[in-house]
């Protein structure tokens, strides 16, 4: 019985562990490398502070990163790469080449989001702008702050590291990830044909994990997303007189409750999925029938059988809904999606290889069988369009934040929280140096 339990503990070790995992390749001893960075970051970061800081302080929206956009550009512009912007509405692409080799992305995205802060930082936003025709105030919610200061970071690492790698990297600074348009947006403008076409590519995203960990996960790593608006279509009139009208509100009320019955009866237990109604909209006062109710839905889903359940029985609830009201078929919109992102395989084991004596315990990995996020990232477009890819999740939060919020009984703040403030210091430079050890250590998926 011992012997067999010793043997299960090394097989799930093998399964957790980087340096088990990928003791066919062998990693290349990246301290000296890493002991070169801090000390190129120690001059660079309070440039990078005040950048984060400027950037929160003027959150935009996504496709209106107007203003953070120009400030990347400069930056880039100064640390010697060939700029382009405006690629995919305020997307930026920056080239630098440095000689024969892959060609690399590095990817950070820019936009804020419509909500009002409540962090209470000094340098907390006031910002306002216009969102679906509505004024709202915004917040760098997400961390994107920390992003674009990590990719101006990992330009200067890297120009100034030029004789520790070669080849070609293409920073690019993307527009509107949170609506999950930009990706797609810098596709369609050419980023793969204007541009020298990367080989493969990197990513990262500040999270609520404790400062100090580099969570790599193989395989599916965030979800599908897909968005609606489903608008019902009933008959308008005088509240006395509901034999009068179609009235759209008991026909929304019924779907927002059916159409979990898709999740709860239809979908297979074991997998994942998930339907969320974000918005009702519907009639003015207490007497009036409206003539529409609109419902925003958001899908989150990771295998292609279960993406297709959820979408043909919201569409499907829909219409049955309406059908039961006596109403016309609803209007149903698509808003907007993504993909599964998939880490590379061969480049998650061996980065995971490659900076675990660097983050110690802080180097987080998950194999391909292990869960993927709940939340979705439109990197997978870049993915899909054949740049295989890693995508690193970094701790932002100081551990005795954690610790202090654990003992009060409350939650750390989530990204989207109105109370998110990741410390920006950990977030941006472990950011850059997962990035930049990776490329130092040749990190790349396996040949086709
Ligand atoms: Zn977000
Ligand atoms: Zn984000």
């Amino acid at each position: 019985m011992a012997a067999k339990h010793a043997f299960l503990t090394a097989a799930l070790l093998a399964l957790s562990s980087p340096a088990l995992a990928a003791e066919a390749v062998p990693a290349p001893d990246l301290s000296a490398a890493n002991a070169r960075l801090a000390a190129i970051l120690d001059k660079s970061y309070p440039t990078l502070e005040a950048l984060y800081k400027d950037l929160h302080l003027h959150p935009e929206l996504g496709m209106q990163e107007v203003r953070t956009a120009g400030i990347l550009a400069q930056h880039l512009r100064k640390a010697g790469f060939t700029v382009t912007e405006k690629v995919g509405g305020t997307g930026v692409v920056a080239v630098l080449k440095n000689g024969a080799g892959p060609t690399i992305l590095v990817r950070a995205d820019m936009d804020a989001l419509p909500m009002e802060e409540k962090t209470g930082l000094a340098w907390s936003s006031k910002a306002r702008a216009i969102y679906e025709g509505k004024d709202v105030p915004v917040m760098h919610a997400c961390g994107h702050d920390t992003h674009v200061a990590y990719l101006v970071g990992v330009a200067q690492a890297l120009a100034a590291m030029r004789d520790s790698w070669s080849g070609t990297v293409v920073l690019i600074g993307q527009p509107a990830e949170e609506p999950l348009k930009g990706a797609r947006a810098m596709l369609d403008d050419g980023l793969l044909t204007r541009f020298p076409k990367p080989d493969f590519g990197f990513a990262a995203h500040v999270t609520n994990l404790p400062a100090g960990t580099v969570a790599i996960k193989a395989g599916a790593s965030s979800s599908a997303s897909d968005s609606y608006a489903i608008t019902f279509h009933g008959r308008g009139g005088h509240g006395s007189m509901p034999a009068a009208t179609i009235d759209p509100i008991p026909i929304a009320a019924r779907f927002v409750t059916d159409a979990q019955t898709v999740v709860s009866r239809e979908k297979d237990p074991a997998a994942f999925g998930v339907l969320t109604i974000g918005a009702i909209n519907a009639g003015s006062a207490p007497n009036i029938i409206p003539d529409r109710a609109e419902v925003k839905v958001n899908l989150r889903s990771q295998s292609p059988a279960v993406r297709e359940l959820l979408r043909s029985g919201t569409a499907r609830s829909a219409k049955a809904a309406a059908a039961m009201g006596n109403a016309p078929e609803p209007t149903i919109t698509y808003l907007g999606g993504t993909g599964v992102l998939m880490n590379d395989e061969t480049m998650a084991t061996a980065a995971a290889a490659a900076l675990a004596p660097i983050f110690g315990k802080g180097l987080l990995f998950a194999p391909a069988s292990g869960q993927a996020m709940s939340g979705s990232e439109d990197f997978s477009e870049f993915v899909d369009a054949g740049v295989p890819s890693l995508f690193f999740g970094i701790g932002g939060y100081d551990p005795a934040t954690l610790a202090a919020l654990k003992a009060r009984g409350e939650p750390a703040p989530t990204n989207h929280s109105p109370f998110f403030a990741p410390s920006a210091e950990p977030a941006i430079r472990n950011a850059v140096a997962a990035i930049v050890l990776s490329i130092v250590g040749g990190v790349h998926p396996a040949p086709k």
